[in-house]
């Protein structure tokens, strides 16, 4: 087996044209002021990807080309609504907004997304193949809010479905888990995979953040489905000890029963104790340790196959950090070290507090239906 970990990044992920709105479209009526950098601007990924290369890692990584995902790669979990709305958009001089209000994309955004859709696949397919051991995706735009029927919350296709209906379809894998920490319900993903046992979907997320009515422990799924869809919605302030104590109760115990052949982690950064659209207090070393526990764990049931899938972030400033803490889990060399944990280290996450710790021993207790 390689040893090689391996690692897609493209430029054009950072040319996503997210307008010029802070969140919302820029509005002269709402007193909307245009800003340079909305919420979603792709330079985040890009300075994280500069990290990566500046920071010694990249000598350590070897590089997977993504190429573009085609529409039949779509189409196995998007309805044809969602591809022929991004074509249209995607064509028009200015772009426009998906249809959700906040995610506006610019000319060209189909090719990105496809890029983006594309190298999760193509990590994947490596990871599977044992080309690589595993590895890191570094994709924009993100996918985990995008459903079966609809793009939205900044993305488009639903990439980390994409890549295990890939799995699935085309590698021939019967059980597939993706394991989601990006600070927001992984609605999209949870609506994909509802009815369906061979995708284990589980969700960490900050309770009532995005999208607000959804991301309840009652949300199990349904049919063949049902059990096989797990949320944790933390309380806001979670910190490191509540992030590691749901994987120690509820994330790797869930993938040790369910055995699958290949673990997705959707690696989203926004639960950072920096990041401006979540409440929550985790640090680069808490998103190393969870990492690490994810490889452990994948080492024990699928024979270390496990990829990497970015999803949101939004602090130019730490995540950065955040990401390179979680390569350095792969590549397990430590070239730099979290320069900010100075000011964001002793906040109190570090601590597990009740609430906390009641919310996951509750989604304990649902791992009784999962098989
Ligand atoms: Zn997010």
């Amino acid at each position: 087996m390689s040893n090689k970990i391996g690692y897609v990044w493209n430029t054009l992920y950072s040319w996503m044209d997210t307008g010029s709105g802070p969140v919302f479209a820029a509005n002269f009526e709402a007193k909307l002021q245009p800003i340079s950098h909305h919420m979603a601007h792709p330079d985040t990924k890009r300075r994280f990807n500069e990290l990566v290369c500046t920071s010694g890692q990249m000598d350590l990584l070897t590089s997977i080309k993504a190429i573009a995902a085609t529409d039949e790669d779509i189409l196995r979990v998007h309805t044809p609504a969602v591809l022929d709305n991004l074509k249209r958009i995607s064509g028009l001089a200015g772009g426009g907004d998906v249809g959700d209000g906040i995610t506006h994309v610019g000319n060209g955004a189909l090719n990105i997304a496809y890029l983006s859709a594309g190298g999760a696949i193509e990590l994947t397919k490596q990871v599977v193949s044992r080309e690589v051991s595993t590895g890191y995706a570094l994709i924009n735009p993100p996918g985990h809010h995008a459903t079966r029927n609809q793009s939205m919350g900044f993305c488009l296709f639903n990439n980390t479905s994409v890549a295990a209906a890939y799995a699935k379809d085309v590698l021939g894998l019967k059980r597939v888990a993706i394991v989601d920490w990006d600070v927001h319900h992984g609605n999209g993903t949870q609506d994909i995979w509802w009815e369906d046992s061979s995708v284990l979907t589980i969700s960490l997320h900050q309770n009532l953040c995005f999208p607000s009515d959804s991301g309840f422990t009652s949300e199990r799924g349904e049919g063949e489905g049902f059990g096989y869809n797990l949320n944790i919605p933390l309380p806001p302030g979670g910190g490191n000890a509540a992030y590691h104590y749901a994987f120690e109760k509820v994330v790797i115990p869930a993938l040790k029963k369910y055995q699958p052949e290949l673990i997705i982690i959707g690696s989203g950064f926004d639960a950072s104790i920096m990041d401006p659209l979540g409440r929550m207090m985790v640090t680069a070393d808490g998103f190393k340790t969870m990492a690490k526990m994810a490889v452990d764990c994948a080492e024990e049931v699928c024979g270390g196959r496990i990829a990497f899938i970015q999803e949101g972030g939004y602090s130019p400033q730490y995540l950065p950090f955040c990401g390179v803490a979680v390569v350095q889990a792969l590549t397990q060399c430590d070239t730099i070290g979290d320069s900010l944990i100075g000011l964001v280290g002793g906040m109190g996450g570090d601590i597990l507090l009740e609430h906390e710790k009641q919310i996951v021993d509750e989604v304990e207790k649902l791992l009784v239906d999962l098989h």
